[in-house]
């Protein structure tokens, strides 16, 4: 197939993310081995030369949209024929074949094992015409590492591991992303140090369940030691990591963050539920007496450490007083915020299977007062902070304003201010906080 561009001006891709934190990475060294075959991002999907969407398919509302934006996408072939359209990740994994069938306009079917190999699929585009479905069922012990092209140039993401062992009744997560790796050390530290070198403030260690890192290599490693390892290096400000399972955070840790430097006073613990009956339909492997346990003793190796959490509301069999004891864990807890979600039924989990689903005017009224106990709990908290000065690190202007700064605590909370002399997008600044809404703070450089 030839390309419409091959008069000197460089051949263009574009690339559609859903999904979480792991999916834009994934996007990220999509780009970087786009890159290394001459193509360059362009934010114009008309333009483009090859569009990718990368997908996600933990919930069914994630699906609808991204089948929908498949079916939009025949617009732009029917105008340029030679475009190669991909769809990658996890409902890629999920659907293989399938897509090909329901949208002839699809060339590229690559599944989340065979992320690595996008440079040999698109060749093999470009000179025949014929789809190229490329889903293998199982990973490789470790892929290869392939280039990365950033987003950010403040903040960056560091895969640790990718994979889950934990199946989570409800989770479609560990049959699309398979069984649990970990990236050697010396690769991820060499990752971060050449991130500090070219600029980079912030890293995001990333993993399904970061604090099993090391579990499965031969490395006699775990997530403390890469941790203690990452605080070496000093050209960057701050470590972040997401997510930690409950069940498997442990003093050592809880320990090595509190001796350390860069890593921040933020912990992301999904509990998903607070009723033990329904923890235990999850199989989420603890129960809410060890959650509270775990997070006292981080309230208090920790002192001033923010908590945040994701929530399932609907999860088969949930009745009233179940989630009323959801809530009242809420209540108790106390989370700087929670991500909260409606249970979804995912096709080959248990919980599908499981008979008494939940009505969805059922999940909808429970998720709306979840979230109305949770922003109260929310605001409380944030307006303790009016009158603090806080250690803010500049990310650029916010969304609406040029001459609003936005820019996170080391607790990661979202804080806005006027601008007011040289503050740049990398800086560490200290802002004291006027005044305090659900989900920002607002304030003034000091
Ligand atoms: N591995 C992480 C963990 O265990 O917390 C996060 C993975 S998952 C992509 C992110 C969140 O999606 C989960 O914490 C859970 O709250 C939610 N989730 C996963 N499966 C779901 C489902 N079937 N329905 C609704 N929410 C779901
Ligand atoms: Fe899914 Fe549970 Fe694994 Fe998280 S830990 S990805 S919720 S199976």
């Amino acid at each position: 197939m030839e390309s419409k561009q091959n008069h000197g001006s460089p051949k263009l891709f574009h690339t559609i993310t859903f999904g979480c934190q792991m999916n834009l990475n994934d996007s990220e060294r999509l780009a970087g081995q786009l890159r290394t075959i001459g193509y360059e991002i362009t934010e114009n999907m008309e333009q483009a030369d090859i569009i990718l969407i990368n997908t996600c398919c933990v919930r069914e509302s994630a699906e609808k949209k991204i089948y929908g934006k498949i079916g939009e996408l025949k617009r732009l072939k029917l105008v340029n024929p030679n475009l190669i359209i991909g769809v990658v990740g996890c409902m890629a994994q999920k659907d293989k074949d399938k897509i090909l069938k329901k949208f002839p306009h699809v060339n590229l079917v690559m599944g989340t094992h065979n992320t690595h190999q996008l440079v040999e699929l698109i060749a093999k585009l470009e000179e025949s015409r014929e789809p190229v479905l490329a889903v293998w069922d199982q990973a490789q012990r470790l892929a290869p590492d392939v280039p990365t092209v950033r987003k950010g140039k403040i903040s960056a993401w560091v895969p640790i591991m990718y994979g889950c062992n934990n199946f989570c009744t409800y989770c479609i997560v560990p049959y699309v992303r398979g069984r649990e790796r970990s990236r050697p050390l010396e690769h991820i530290i060499n990752e971060i140090q050449q991130l500090g070198q070219d600029g980079f403030k912030e890293i995001t260690l990333l993993g399904q369940n970061v604090n099993s890192y090391g579990k499965d290599s031969e490395e006699q490693v775990d997530f403390a030691d890469l941790l203690r390892a990452a605080d070496q290096v000093d050209t960057i400000a701050r470590i972040r990591y997401m997510t930690s399972h409950p069940r498997d955070m442990n003093d050592k840790v809880i320990e090595t963050i509190k001796n350390s430097k860069r890593i921040c006073e933020h912990f992301h613990l999904p509990v998903q539920a607070g009723s033990d009956a329904i923890l235990e339909g999850m199989n989420r492997g603890y129960a809410t007496r060890y959650y509270r346990q775990l997070v006292a003793k981080i309230r208090q190796a920790v002192p001033g450490a923010s908590l945040t959490t994701d929530l399932i509301v609907g999860f088969p069999g949930e009745t009233e007083d179940q989630f009323q004891e959801t809530l009242e864990f809420l209540k108790t807890v106390r989370y700087d915020a929670a991500y909260t979600f409606i249970y979804s039924q995912r096709s080959g989990t248990p919980a599908a299977r499981y008979p008494d689903q939940v009505p969805l005017p059922t999940k909808k009224a429970r998720l709306n007062q979840l979230m109305t106990v949770q922003n109260e709990i929310s605001l409380a908290i944030n307006e303790q902070l009016v009158g603090k000065s806080m250690e803010v690190l500049v990310e650029g202007p916010s969304k609406n304003d040029d001459n609003t700064l936005m820019g996170r605590t080391r607790t990661n909370k979202i804080v806005l201010w006027p601008k007011k002399g040289q503050e740049q997008a990398g800086d560490l600044v200290h802002i004291q906080i006027d005044t305090a809404q659900t989900w920002v703070l607002k304030g003034r450089l000091i």
